[in-house]
């Protein structure tokens, strides 16, 4: 879509190019500004954009004309004219005939000739207009549109995935807006294939898979080098920081994300504990921040790209990915983190997507106004998450299985005085039931065994984590969880682990293959924190830059 317009209309020559040099200065990056000698030629260069659907902004019209007055053109201007701002230039003995068109052509401001400087006598009046102008009219969207619906596990997916990118995109619900159900791809029954997403050059996809979204968006999914002196298999915290740090320092580093950046901390919607954000930061400002800083350093970001197994060809690490190519690097960091664990219950697995979440308070919390949701969990992310759809839902119920939620107790109280939250202490869930999306939870008291139905539209899952490691099962050393054991947790009476070969130890964050490392949310002892695995990504590249001296 082209910018919006910007037209001044002057007969004096002089006065004419004057105007549109200072106009030009300001706003030419953002309107195109448009010239015109005369009413009548102006005449024509609106009826051209109106005929190619392009915005006006602002008429900025000298008064004094011969054949047709700024007012005269002004009055003839308004059918072709829409809700431009309307600014007339006059003399001092025109104030009069500026005030009467206030009224009789809807006049928004007049402005008095000379107006230098510009900075004061110009561009505060004009911008306040153009700023008014743009809240006021809504202009095509000519991004990404998504069309699917809040029952759609596809479309909550590609909307996960966009926001981690920070690609904006219109979100139009098929149970909503008409649009929305005419732009939808459907089948050859009629029936909705959903998401299909829509791109600016025409084209659409209908339920994407992350690579191929990522390939569509232009993504950087291969590596472009044969050799690296690290690879970093996830970009959570633990990951962008080790590779904000190696690449800063000097190493070849790429970092292989399977879904978009951010990890778990991507999907909390306030982190308050975080160094130097005193009143909290959202992870996905974290995220943003942290990919900007990787990749402005040389970090490689791999994107939509599954590591699917690492393996030892000394004196390399190779990570091998699923679309069948590898990595080769002198060193592998394992940053793969932690998922949720899933619930095992009647219903969870169908409405998945469908009212059931994991993890996504943060990007779904705006559908669920008014509506009356469940939180099941009492650590601080399902503390964090319960606080944060409380803006936007009529109710929020906390279903904790202990006689306490294990969150922070400032979490805790904060829930506890939020009138909208509900904490239900000794509670287990027993059902989620729903035909084609959520439609209760069946809950029991643990103390009395009583059971109960609660209707509600949306369950928020927070029943803990399981590390990513089975990539490495059988080459590393893990605890019976599947945590990477590193460091001194490898000893044994103070011996190395069995096939460990070298004389040396296993340095601090080594695993029991040496080269192969791991930091954050995946290794055992982690704290489960953003601050320790942004600790540990960035003590990882020290250790590693004395790993790789050894090669
Ligand atoms: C909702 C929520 C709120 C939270 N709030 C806070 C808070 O306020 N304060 C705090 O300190 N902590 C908080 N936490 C915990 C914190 O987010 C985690 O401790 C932290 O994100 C761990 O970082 P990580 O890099 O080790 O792992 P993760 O964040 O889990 O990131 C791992 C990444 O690796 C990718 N990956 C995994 N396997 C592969 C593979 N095979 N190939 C390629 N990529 C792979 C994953 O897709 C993921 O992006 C919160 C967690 C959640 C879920």
């Amino acid at each position: 879509m082209a910018k919006p317009s910007i037209l001044t209309v002057d007969d004096e020559p002089l006065v004419l190019s004057a105007i549109e040099r200072d106009l030009r200065a300001r706003y030419g990056k953002d309107y195109r500004v448009l010239a015109a000698g005369s009413g009548e030629v102006a005449l024509e260069t609106l009826r051209q954009l109106a005929g190619r659907g392009e915005p006006l902004a602002l008429l900025l019209v000298d008064q004094r004309m011969p054949r047709m007055s700024g007012i005269d053109f002004l009055a003839a201007s308004a059918p072709l004219a829409g809700e431009a701002a309307k600014v007339l230039l006059t003399a001092y003995a025109d104030t009069e005939a500026a005030i009467r068109a206030i009224n009789q052509v809807g006049l928004d401001h007049y402005l008095m000739k000379p107006w230098d400087p510009p900075e004061e006598k110009l561009y505060p009046v004009l911008d306040d207009l153009l700023n008014e102008w743009r809240r006021s009219i809504r202009l095509p969207f000519e991004g990404i549109r998504v069309v699917g619906a809040l029952w759609s596990p596809g479309s909550h997916a590609v909307k996960d995935f966009l926001a981690r990118f920070q690609i904006p995109y219109l979100w139009m619900d098929v149970d909503q807006e008409e649009p929305a159900r005419q732009l939808a791809a459907r089948d050859d029954t009629g029936g909705f294939l959903l998401p299909t997403v829509l791109f600016p050059d025409g084209s659409r996809i209908v339920a994407p898979s992350s690579a191929a979204l990522a390939d569509k968006l232009g993504l950087q999914r291969a590596a472009a080098h044969d050799y690296y002196d690290v690879a970093i298999i996830g970009a959570g915290p633990a990951g962008l920081a080790a590779a904000v740090y190696g690449s800063s320092e000097g190493l070849r580093c790429v970092l292989l994300e399977r879904q978009a950046p951010g990890g778990q901390a991507g999907r909390s919607p306030k982190i308050e504990n975080y160094l130097g954000f005193p009143s909290g930061i959202s992870g996905g400002d974290l995220t943003q921040r942290a990919v900007a800083q990787a990749r402005r350093f040389g970090t490689e970001l791999l994107s939509a790209q599954e590591a699917t197994a690492v393996e030892r060809r000394d004196p390399y690490r190779v990570v091998r990915v699923k679309d069948g190519g590898e990595v080769v690097a002198g060193a592998v960091l394992l940053a793969c983190g932690a998922t949720f664990r899933i619930l095992k219950m009647p219903g969870a697995e169908d409405l998945t997507g469908r009212g059931v979440y994991y993890g996504s308070a943060h990007t779904e919390a705006a559908y669920f106004r008014d509506q009356s949701v469940f939180v099941i969990g009492g650590a601080n992310s399902a503390a964090q998450a319960a606080l944060f759809l409380a803006r936007y839902a009529s109710r929020v119920t906390v279903l904790v299985r202990g006689p306490q939620p294990g969150a922070a107790g400032y979490l805790v109280e904060t829930m506890e005085k939020d009138p909208k939250i509900e904490i239900r202490r000794q509670t287990d869930l027993v059902a989620v039931l729903g035909r084609d999306s959520l439609e209760a939870v069946v809950v029991r008291h643990s103390g009395s065994g009583q059971e109960e139905t609660l209707p509600g539209k949306a369950l928020f899952v927070f029943i803990g984590v399981r590390p990513e490691s089975e990539l490495v099962a059988g080459l590393v050393a893990r605890d019976e969880k599947g945590y990477v054991l590193t460091g001194a947790d490898l000893m044994r009476d103070g011996k190395p682990p069995a096939g460990w070969t070298l004389s040396r130890d296993p340095l601090m964050l080594e695993s029991s293959c040496p080269g192969i490392f791991a930091a954050g949310d995946v290794r055992f002892g982690t704290s489960h924190r953003v601050s320790s695995a942004t600790g540990e990504g960035a003590a990882a590249v020290a250790i590693i830059r004395q790993y790789l001296k050894t090669l």
